[in-house]
């Protein structure tokens, strides 16, 4: 089996809307002795072969063993000195942080997304008791900051889940973020991944919620150059440089995952933004938001067409999640606590620098 032919294909088939956006979701294949994992910064749908980073396992093994500093930032730094370490010489590009979890899983191939059917679970108040039932075979793991803590959590619980069941879990799902599955092939992950989204379309249904989600029409160009018009006198020129917009929808007005908050922000701007409105909402926030919500339209702003539309596109996903979260109990925001950590993270910040 040509494991990185594998992985390639199933990195595109899970690379559609569906699944992720931006640069979101990782993916890898691993033999005995090599992790092959989604470098940080790039988007599932166009990797190649080549771009998967090389990891030597048995230099990852450190990370599980060496105590690290409480701080944050210095954990994550560290952590990155130690993957960095771990990447064979061949390899350029950074692994995915979350390299460390696909390690721990014994599988051949780790399948990771963010899809706004399962986060409609995952994200929902009553997500926990409804995956318990659904899902009894998955592994849930309550909201934890992404990056090491995530992975040294799933790694201990994948352990007892193991200790319990005598098997790994073929299936994670991440409170508040996304889901994990691993199979030794192809097809088992694809039949996974079928049968998550056919359970939820189900329930989804009985609950009377419509998965019909209908993609918000795009702004005319007079609407949007009208919008531009108005945002240059109220945000900074840079920040609002590109505008995307749709028309409107009933978007989230809170953080939902790490993802939605590192392209979307965690809060929109609701109303009309003028000079006043807007540093009262920085003043609040601490940043310009990256989504508006005015009373006929959803807008993306960015320093660049594609981090203006990912905004908006995430806005999207979240409205989403928001609607199917209704199923299981309504959305689910992260805590204070959360939020934070993802504003504060380095490593995302460069994964958006890398997309955006
Ligand atoms: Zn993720």
């Amino acid at each position: 089996m040509d494991l990185l032919a594998t992985i390639v294909e199933l990195s595109h088939q899970f690379g559609t809307s569906n699944y992720v956006r931006g640069g979101g979701g990782n993916t890898s294949a691993k033999d005995a002795h090599t992790l092959w994992v989604k470098p940080s910064g790039t988007v599932l749908a166009r990797l190649r072969a080549e771009d998967f980073v090389a990891i030597d396992r048995s230099k990852l093994a450190p990370l599980y063993s060496t105590p690290t500093p409480a701080e944050p930032q210095a954990r994550e730094a560290l952590v990155k000195e130690m993957m960095a370490a771990a990447v064979s010489p061949a390899s350029s590009g950074r692994p995915s942080v979350e390299a460390p979890l696909h390690d721990s899983l014994d599988a051949h191939f780790v399948v990771h997304t963010h899809p706004a059917l399962v986060n409609g679970l995952t994200c929902a108040k009553n997500g926990k008791a409804a995956a318990e039932k659904l899902f009894p075979a998955a592994l849930w793991i309550d909201y934890t900051d992404p990056g090491y803590t995530l992975c040294i959590k799933v790694r201990r619980e994948i352990q007892s889940y193991q200790a319990q069941n005598g098997k790994q879990p073929e299936m994670i799902l991440l409170e508040n973020h996304g889901i994990f599955v691993a199979a030794s092939c192809a097809i088992r992950i694809s039949k996974l991944y079928e049968e998550v989204f056919t359970i939820l379309r189900m329930e989804y249904k009985a609950a009377g919620v419509s998965v019909d989600f209908a993609e918000p029409k795009p702004l005319g160009d007079d609407k949007l150059s009208q919008a531009k018009e108005l945002f240059s006198t109220a945000f900074s020129p840079q920040h609002s440089a590109f505008v995307a917009g749709a028309e409107k929808f009933t978007a989230a007005v809170g953080p939902i995952s790490p993802d939605h908050i590192v392209y979307s922000k965690s809060y929109p701007f609701i109303g009309v933004p003028t000079k006043e409105t807007v540093a009262a909402f920085v003043r609040q926030r601490g940043y310009e938001p990256a989504v508006v919500i005015t009373d006929d339209a959803v807008y993306g702003l960015g320093s660049s067409q594609k981090s203006a539309q990912l905004a908006l596109e995430l806005a999207i996903d979240g409205a989403m999640v928001m609607r199917y979260a209704n199923a299981f109990g309504g959305i689910q925001f992260m805590t204070d606590g959360a939020r934070a950590f993802i504003e504060n993270w380095e490593v995302e910040s460069y994964r958006k620098k890398q997309v955006g």
